[in-house]
């Protein structure tokens, strides 16, 4: 197996269980290794660090895949981690019995660059580096047993696969896929477009987030920003909110939306109202046009992918708040998300704060809004941290 030394001093991450190793702390390589390919990593005096990923072609030099000299990276190794994220999951109560569950958050789970998602029967599986590409048929083998699925899905389409030499993969990879893929949450039917849908199919870290939103919408008006295939909106009418104006961009994502609203005739699909249109401007549409909400979601795609756009996407982050403040009714209430890596969560705390000033409201915070517990953060790599929202009630 080959050996990646550590340049002197550059152990003090790994030391602390943070998986990534930088170009810059590597100060060689011996032996043969191909992308993927298992290194054992030592410190510059020789000691032993542990095994990773090697990846020649990212900035990302090598991924731990374990600080324990006792265990071998192999079909084994990948049965048990992944036996484990599952079991964790089982264990907890709000995610035994949810359908639509993340089963692998990557790094967080202690499997560098590898999301699994189950949809009911199907697991869509997504690898974004090196490693996992590697290792693929034994992380399908590990998904199968542990879960029992029909299907093993890949949607390997991420952008961030570039960054590490590789392809777009997407397939089947186990079982046949389903004509249609439903799952059950908070006790609303949804689609889930595995093939073509955003990500893995649904964004299920707003699933906790997605209830909340129902628990507040009784009698109220409500206006869903950035609505997708509609999760937000349907928690709203299940909560018994009066009106609910959805609007997205994607023709697509609102044609699954009006399905998942027929999916549901418990729903009163009399008062959605679906807009196709861009949220920057129909909000300025709806202020001129006089309109105003109780509730307002507003859950934009990534404006910041990393640190280096964070100045220019808080710019739009702040342009939105704004907008949406200055249409809430009194006492209403401004639901308000960033999933950009590159904005921290006292940043955007800032930035909604500037956009209540200059909206001219007074407002304070309700609820502080995360991810669910099945898109746990290492404690090891903060940067897991991506998705933050804030609950803000004004006047
Ligand atoms: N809230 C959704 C997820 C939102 S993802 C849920 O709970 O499932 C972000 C959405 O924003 C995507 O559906 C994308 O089509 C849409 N989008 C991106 N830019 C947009 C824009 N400028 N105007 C309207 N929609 C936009």
């Amino acid at each position: 197996m080959a050996e990646l030394t550590l340049a002197p001093g550059k152990e003090r991450s790994v030391m602390r269980r943070h998986p990534w190793i930088f170009a810059g702390s590597v100060a060689k390589v011996a032996g043969r290794s191909r992308p993927g390919d298992t290194v054992e990593v030592y410190n510059d005096r020789g000691q032993f660090m542990g095994r990773a990923a090697y990846s020649p072609d990212s900035q990302i030099r090598a991924r731990m895949w374990s600080f324990d000299a006792e265990e071998s990276i192999d079909h084994g190794f990948f049965k048990r981690r992944i036996a484990a994220c599952v079991a964790r999951r089982t264990a907890h109560p709000h995610l035994a019995r949810q359908d639509g569950l993340r089963l692998i958050h990557g790094e967080s789970d202690g499997l560098p660059g590898i999301i699994a998602d189950r949809f009911g029967a199907v697991v869509v599986l997504q690898l974004t580096s090196a490693g996992g590409e590697k290792w693929r048929d034994a992380i399908v083998a590990g998904l199968v047993q542990a879960t029992g699925c029909l299907c093993v899905y890949e949607r390997s389409d991420s952008d961030v696969r570039r960054l590490e030499g590789l392809e777009p993969r997407s397939g089947i990879l186990h079982g046949e896929l389903p004509a249609s893929v439903t799952i059950t949450e908070n006790g609303v039917k949804m689609e889930v477009d595995v093939v073509a849908g955003h990500k893995t199919g649904f964004y299920l870290d707003q699933r906790d987030n997605r209830l909340l939103t129902g628990q507040l919408s009784a009698g109220r008006a409500v206006l869903n920003c950035f609505c997708y295939t509609g999760g937000f909106s349907l928690q709203a009418l299940a909560g018994g909110a009066s009106s609910v104006l959805s609007i997205d961009s994607s023709g697509p994502a609102l044609a699954t939306a009006q399905r998942n609203l027929t999916l549901n005739p418990q729903l009163d699909a009399s008062r959605a109202e679906w807009w196709e249109a861009d949220v920057f401007e129909a909000l300025r549409k709806l202020r001129a046009e006089g309109r105003s909400f109780d509730l307002i979601v507003l859950d934009p795609p990534k404006f910041a992918p990393s640190a280096a756009h964070a100045q220019r996407a808080a710019r739009a982050y702040k342009d939105i708040n704004i907008l949406g403040f200055r249409l809430l009714n009194p006492g209403g209430i401004l639901m308000t998300y960033s999933c950009s890596g590159g904005i921290g969560q006292e940043l955007f705390q800032q930035i909604v704060a500037g956009a209540a000033v200059d909206a001219g409201v007074d407002a304070r915070i309700l609820h502080r809004l995360a991810a669910g517990a099945d898109h746990p953060i290492g404690l090891a790599v903060p940067e897991g941290e991506y998705l933050k929202g804030l609950a803000c009630q004004i006047g």
